[in-house]
């Protein structure tokens, strides 16, 4: 096998890049198999620092800040991985009224939060209107804030009103782009290709986009993640969610191993050297399987946080999997003590809104 500096080649972390952007399907399963597998601690320290420099040619040392609402645990779906799924009958249901989700934003607004995630599981109480209807209080409320949504598989005509409501952003894990994986995770009625179609919508109607997907999911393979990589190179989402998949107790999966938060972080790595302007979360995932996960995401490329903003007594029924950390935190403590970690870890927690370099936004109808 080449040496590290043939594999990431050191001082040229550009040329990495380029070799990733080339790479054929193969060549690319090889790469992570290597990385994952094979890497020497001297390789993959190579490999955080092309990532850390790519990430430093666009946004220095800042980690940006998002305020995550998590506003109805009801969903229709069936994703076997996760705890909301509709046939988990001890999962707990609740939903956020109106008043209470933008009086969370209110509160991140006062605490200096400029982008707020608002995320669900599939609940069709939340039609078009009564989403639209928020969206547009939130941005009236606070126009200097961009909004997030993650509120899963939606039609092109949804998405469209939720954009001209003011909506900017969306945050849709495509989970698996390997077929024969993805029907392993999902219910049959789910499909691979709406999920990608959804996010060729929202990218058309021009939304910044994030897809993504779990590290260590069940089946998954070198092979599985070759396929996620060409499919985030073919999309150019502006934002990647990769997190470790977690075992939850009352899922399919509920026994299978728990892995280590150094697959993911080179996982981050990785991603970051493909897509050298992505913003990039270190997941509260990373940071419930490590405790110091989320430190050791930032110092492989990874450039943004989601710290919780749901109501307190809400925090543990939003459960997509076992052991999540914040749980019962105030929003003001939880995310003033991960300022301070990641100021010690030598990062500056940025509250702007954080867009992608370069953006430039596109126009709405209203
Ligand atoms: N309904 C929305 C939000 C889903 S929850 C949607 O469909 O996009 C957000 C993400 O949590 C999912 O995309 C999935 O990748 C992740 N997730 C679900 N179960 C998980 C588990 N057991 N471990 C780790 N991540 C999980």
């Amino acid at each position: 096998m080449q040496s590290a500096a043939g594999k990431t080649g050191r001082s040229r972390p550009l040329e990495f890049s380029g070799r990733l952007n080339r790479a054929g399907r193969s060549e690319m399963a090889e790469l992570i198999r290597y990385f994952l597998e094979e890497a020497s601690p001297e390789e993959i320290s190579d490999l955080a620092f092309c990532a850390e420099t790519l990430r430093e040619k666009y946004y220095g040392k800042s980690v940006y800040f998002r305020g995550l609402i998590e506003f109805s645990s009801y969903c229709k779906n069936d994703c076997y991985y996760c705890g909301l799924q509709r046939s988990n009958s001890k999962a707990r249901r609740y939903r956020l009224s109106e008043e209470e989700i933008v009086g969370r934003c209110a509160l991140g607004r006062r605490l200096g939060f400029r982008t707020f995630v608002l995320q669900s599981g599939e609940d069709m109480y939340f039609t078009d209107e009564r989403l639209c209807r928020i969206v547009s209080r939130i941005k009236t409320l606070f126009p200097d804030c961009a909004v997030t949504l993650s509120i899963g598989e939606r039609s092109r005509d949804s998405y469209r009103r939720l954009y001209d409501a003011g909506a900017d952003r969306y945050l849709l894990r495509h989970e698996t782009a390997d077929e024969a994986h993805y029907r392993k995770l999902h219910a049959p009625e789910m499909s691979l290709r709406n999920r990608m179609q959804c996010l060729y919508d929202l990218k058309e109607i021009g939304y910044q986009v994030g897809a993504g997907f779990m590290v260590d999911s069940p089946y998954q393979t070198c092979e599985t993640l070759a396929e996620d990589f060409l499919f985030l190179r073919e999309l150019q989402p502006e934002m990647v969610g990769i997190g470790p998949f977690i075992p939850h107790k009352d899922t399919r999966f509920a026994d299978y191993y728990h892995p280590a938060a150094e697959r993911t972080v080179i996982l981050l790595a990785l991603v970051r050297c493909l897509l050298p302007k992505v913003l990039l979360p270190a997941t509260t995932a990373l940071g419930t399987i490590d405790p110091f996960g989320r430190e050791k995401g930032f110092r492989a490329g990874a450039n943004v946080v989601m710290p919780n903003l749901s109501p307190p007594e809400r925090r543990r029924e939003y459960s997509l999997y076992d052991h999540k950390i914040c749980t019962g935190d105030e929003a003001a403590e939880c995310f003033q003590r991960l300022a301070g970690r990641i100021r010690k870890a030598g990062f500056v927690p940025d509250f702007s809104r954080g867009d992608p370099a370069g953006w430039r936004p596109r126009a709405r109808r209203n």
